[in-house]
């Protein structure tokens, strides 16, 4: 039941009706007791500032969640980014401070290295290949960065966007080797897909075959495509004895990042 007591938090795209966040934090709102909601806004681009001149106002709102495709256009109006989503030049959540200034920052990251845990990976001097520069695996590979990864192999079909993405992180992670030669996989530790190859059934892996076979069973396998939950990379890793994580797992992971950086939920739900 929303009320007039009732707080909100919401989330912003276009289309939005594919989106699981008002499930999950409605649900987890109403099973804690909370007055609080969650509404899912399907905004039009050309009504940004528009909007967030009404969010700087919005007192009864904690902050929102940003989706496709306003990720990059709400960076550049809001007040203060974190340090990740200006490197990223993209937001996935903002919070509203009391004064109405708007703060935002990216969590994708978050998502995928609580989910890591999960299945027991550490990124800590690890080896990792991240298939995949746009806005997620921007956002996956600073993580691994942060998360004190020694090698960083990245890969993407856009030379601009791999080679943007490698200038940004070789200046922020001077101790960590970036590379873009994908000869091997002999020694990789971590693979993540992060494209959308292998969504939708269509039966595509994001690298070729023989590159993969030589992937050691011990590699931790983790794919962002949310469906099918089981895309044919993570069929493979499963196959060769990898462990794996999935992108509904990745999903699952960064609703307590959201919530926490809203101010609305603890860091774990
Ligand atoms: P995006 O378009 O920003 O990035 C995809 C990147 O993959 C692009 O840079 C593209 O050039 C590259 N690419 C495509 N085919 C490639 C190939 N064969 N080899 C190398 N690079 C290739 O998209 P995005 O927002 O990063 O989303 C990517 C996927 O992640 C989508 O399927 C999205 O649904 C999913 N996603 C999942 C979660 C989750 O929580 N599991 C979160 C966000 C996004």
């Amino acid at each position: 039941m929303i009320r007039g007591s009732t707080e909100l938090v919401a989330i912003v795209g276009s289309p939005i009706v594919q989106v699981k966040s008002p499930d999950n934090f409605n649900a987890w709102f109403a099973a804690q007791g909370k007055d609080l909601a969650m509404l899912p806004i399907d905004l039009r681009a050309d009504a940004l500032d528009a909007f967030v001149l009404a969010l700087r106002g919005w007192q009864n709102i904690r902050g929102v969640v940003v989706t496709v495709p306003h990720k990059q256009a709400f960076a550049s109006r809001i007040d203060e980014l974190s340090p990740r989503a200006r490197l990223l030049g993209a937001v996935n959540v903002i919070r509203r401070e009391a004064d109405g200034r708007l703060i935002g920052d990216h969590v994708d990251g978050d998502g995928f290295i609580g989910a890591a845990r999960q299945n027991g990976f550490e990124a800590a001097g690890k080896r990792a290949v991240v298939i995949g520069a746009g806005g997620v695996g921007s956002a996956i590979a600073y993580t691994l960065c942060q998360e004190g990864v020694t090698h960083l192999t990245l890969s993407d079909v856009s030379p601009q966007r791999l080679g943007a993405l490698l200038d940004a992180l070789a200046s922020a992670f001077p101790a960590v080797t970036f590379s873009t030669d994908l000869q091997t996989l002999a020694e990789t530790d971590l693979l993540a897909n992060a494209t959308p190859i292998g969504m939708g059934g269509t039966g595509e892996l994001p690298l070729p075959q023989a590159l993969l076979d030589s992937l050691p069973a011990s590699a931790h396998v983790a794919d962002v495509v949310t469906s099918p939950e089981i895309t044919p990379l993570l069929a493979f890793a499963q196959a060769r004895g990898c462990s794996i994580q999935t992108g509904p797992q990745m999903a699952r992971a960064e609703a307590g990042p959201l919530g926490h950086f809203m101010g609305v939920t603890p860091l774990q739900l």
